[in-house]
Formats: C-alpha cells, structure tokens, sequence
C-alpha cells in the first residue's frame, strides 16, 4: 500500500530507472516494479550505442539532447557509466550504400548534426584501420559514442535509490488496476499495489499490461543477435553500422568487442517468455560471425565469450510512444523505442517526469503521442539499432 501522491514504475531497463531517478530527485514517492533483474531484458542484451545519427528526423531533437545528457551523465549519477564519445561510422560497401549514405548525412546535417562523410577506403581506414578494404566510404558522426548498459541502469537505480525511490525486483506485474476510468495502481504476483500514477516501461511486454486495462498497444518484434568476444587488443574506438543495418559493432572499455546482425523479424509470445525465446538460431550466428569477420577481418582469431539475443519493440512508424494515455488517468506509457531506447534514456527519463508532474516539456512530444495516427511513417527512417 502506497500513499496517494505516489508514482509506481513498472520495468527495470534504463527508461523506467532513468525515470525513477528523475522524479525521485523531483520530490515524487516513487517504486520501481521489476520482474526479473534490472536491465535483463533490452537494456542490458543492448548494443549500447549512443547515436543520433541515422535518426527519425522525430527523434533527432531528443537524440541530440540525450547525447548532451550523456556528456555529463557520470558526475549526474555518480558513478562510471564507461561512457566513450568516439564517434559512430556508417559504412558503405558498395555504392548505392555510399548514395544512400552521403544522402542521409546531407538531410542530417539540416537537422544540425555534425556528420561528414569519408570518401573512399584509404578516407575510412584513417580513421578505423581495422576496418576491411571492402569499405567503400562512410558517414562519420563524431559525436556518437556508447556505454556500459548494464553500468549504466544501476547507476540511474542507484542515485534513484539515493534519492528515496525504492526498488523491488522478481515480481511480475499481472494487471492495471483501475477504478472507473482512474488508473489506482497494480496487481502483481505479490498483491495489489496502488498508487496515484502509474508509468508503464516494460519493453516488449508493454502490449500484455496494457491489455488488461482493454488497451491496444500495437508492436512487432524484432530478435537482435549479438556477439561478444573475450577482451582484445584495441582494434577500434567508433560504434560502427552498415548502411544496410545489417551489422553494428563497438569495442566495450575492456576490450570485448560487441556485434550484433541487425534486427530478424521474430513472432513469440511475450507472455512467459525465457531467455530461450531469444536465443538466435545457428543460422543467424553463423551469418552475424561471417559478416563481422568480413568487416572486420582481425575477428577471425577473437575468442568468442557470449552469444545471446535480443528483443526489439518496434511500432508501425518507427518512434515510441511516450505519452500520458487518454483513456486512462494516471497512466503514462514510455515503449515501442524500436531500437534506439538507450541512447534516449536520460530524456526519456525527462519526459515522463514531465509527464507524470504535468510540466511542459521543452520537447515537441506531438510525434510521441499515444493516440496519433501512424501517417507520418518515413521513408528514410531509420534503421534498427546503434
Ligand atoms: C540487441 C539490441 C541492440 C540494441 N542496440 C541499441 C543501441 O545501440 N542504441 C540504442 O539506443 N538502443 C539500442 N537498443 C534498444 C535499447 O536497448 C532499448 O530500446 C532500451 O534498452 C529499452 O529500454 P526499456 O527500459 O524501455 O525496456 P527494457 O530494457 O526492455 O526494460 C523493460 C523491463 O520491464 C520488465 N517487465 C516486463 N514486463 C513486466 C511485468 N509484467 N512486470 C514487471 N516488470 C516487467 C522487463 O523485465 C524489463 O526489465 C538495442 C536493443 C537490442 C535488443
């Protein structure tokens, strides 16, 4: 039982800690509801870049803002977050990847990204050796970087924490509950929970507490193989992509490199899902370790350390949903984040304390809300992940 100025959180990943952190230090009585351990589903199985490039011109705004967030996120929290700001490069492999390529860094730079493009492999080896003779051109983003995901969700719960919000992991939230049209808290495996407000961040399983409440959130999902080697020699400092997103890669501050395949269309029930749900088949590993082996070729001899998969909520035009939801009082919805959710962290955290406290935000939310139409679904969008 909580008291009646109270916020409850459901999900642990970086959008629901970061939003705890945010209206905890605003004053706010919040609890964090998490069914497994924090970060273990997205935002720990995460490739962790920091990107704005290649970005929805929707999201531009608050990917440029996040990345001003990161900058300085480690003295915010208190804690080393492995934040490197190295720069992103999207990499041509033939040349409608380098039109296709120079064009996107053309519109982005009028969105005001610093993006230039290298020209030709000697151009794109200057700057990322490693990188195989394959490599037509690039666009570089020098401001893009990446983190430690897994760091970087205990540390937004750790200065949540600090700040008076209380966490409770291990219990699966079942149902909204609600009184008339009035969102009155949760039910859990563990009992009733209430409260005056409640923020739904639960990843890919938004769609199965959302629908108690008779609300329809519509994703589809995408599985994300990813690699990870042992620790190695530097062989390079930028989060890298392919103009076709179907390989990114970046090297963790230990050492380990981290690559993924892009995102697989995948049908699964989220409800009773396990982490054999998201496993990729040997197929999928089989193609994500030939196409980081032909990028990067100094691969071949990397121990691998872990292989495992994981889930992208994707809707139809490619940008979440954060918003207060209409049909329901008290209830905030932050998902659907299609594969660009961590960069976004420390502003989604903003908006929905924004949300939750009713203050204006100094984002244009229109393109994030619940109720939109999908019209304004965009032919450059953007790739998945990175
Ligand atoms: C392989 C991969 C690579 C990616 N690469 C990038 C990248 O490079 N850059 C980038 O910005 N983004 C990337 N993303 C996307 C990004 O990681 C996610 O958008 C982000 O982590 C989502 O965070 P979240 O907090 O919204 O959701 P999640 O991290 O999924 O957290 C939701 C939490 O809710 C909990 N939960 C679910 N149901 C319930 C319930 N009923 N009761 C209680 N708790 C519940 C879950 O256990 C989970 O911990 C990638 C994603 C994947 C999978």
């Amino acid at each position: 039982m909580m008291d009646s100025s109270s916020v409850l959180i459901v999900g642990g990943g970086i959008t629901g800690c970061a939003a705890a952190w945010e209206l905890a230090r605003s004053g706010a009585t919040v609890r964090v509801l998490e069914k497994r351990d924090l970060a273990s589903m997205g935002s720990g199985r995460t490739l962790a870049g920091v990107r704005q490039s290649g970005r929805h011109p929707a999201e531009m705004p608050l990917a440029m803002a996040a990345v001003r967030r990161w900058e300085t996120l480690h003295d915010e929290l208190d804690a080393d977050l492995e934040y490197r700001q190295d720069g992103n490069l999207r990499l041509a492999e033939d040349a409608a990847d380098a039109a296709f390529i120079q064009k996107m860094a053309e519109t982005q730079r009028s969105l005001g990204l610093d993006i230039r493009y290298l020209d030709g492999n000697d151009e794109v080896r200057g700057v990322a050796p490693a990188l195989s003779e394959t490599i037509s051109g690039a666009a570089f983003t020098p401001s893009d970087g990446h983190a430690n995901p897994i760091a970087t969700v205990r540390a937004y719960a750790t200065a949540a924490e600090r700040a008076g919000a209380r966490f409770e992991s291990g219990l699966t939230v079942t149902a909204l509950a609600r009184d008339g049209d009035c969102v009155t808290g949760v039910e859990t495996d563990r009992g009733t929970y209430q409260a005056e407000q409640v923020v739904v961040a639960a990843g890919v399983e938004t769609p199965n507490i959302l629908k108690s409440a008779g609300l329809e959130f519509a994703i589809s999902l995408a599985m994300v193989p990813v690699v990870q080697t042992v620790p190695i020699n530097p062989l390079f400092k930028q989060v890298l992509g392919t103009a076709k997103a179907h390989f990114a890669a970046r090297q963790e501050v230990d050492g380990r490199v981290r690559f993924s395949s892009g995102g697989h269309p995948i049908v699964v029930s989220t409800e009773g899902l396990t982490r054999d749900d998201m496993q990729p088949g040997c197929g999928r590993t089989a193609e994500t370790l030939a196409r980081a082996v032909s990028i990067i070729p100094a691969l071949a001899e990397a121990p691998i350390s872990q292989i495992w998969g994981g889930l992208v909520d994707l809707t139809p035009d490619g940008i979440p949903v954060i918003d207060r939801v209409t049909e329901l009082e008290g209830l905030t919805v932050a998902a659907g984040f299609c594969g660009h959710g961590f960069c976004l962290g420390p502003v989604s955290g903003e908006i929905i304390r924004d949300l939750v406290l009713g203050r204006t935000s100094r984002f244009d939310l229109e393109p994030f809300r619940w109720n939109r139409s999908v019209a304004h679904e965009n032919a450059d969008s953007p790739e998945l992940l990175g």
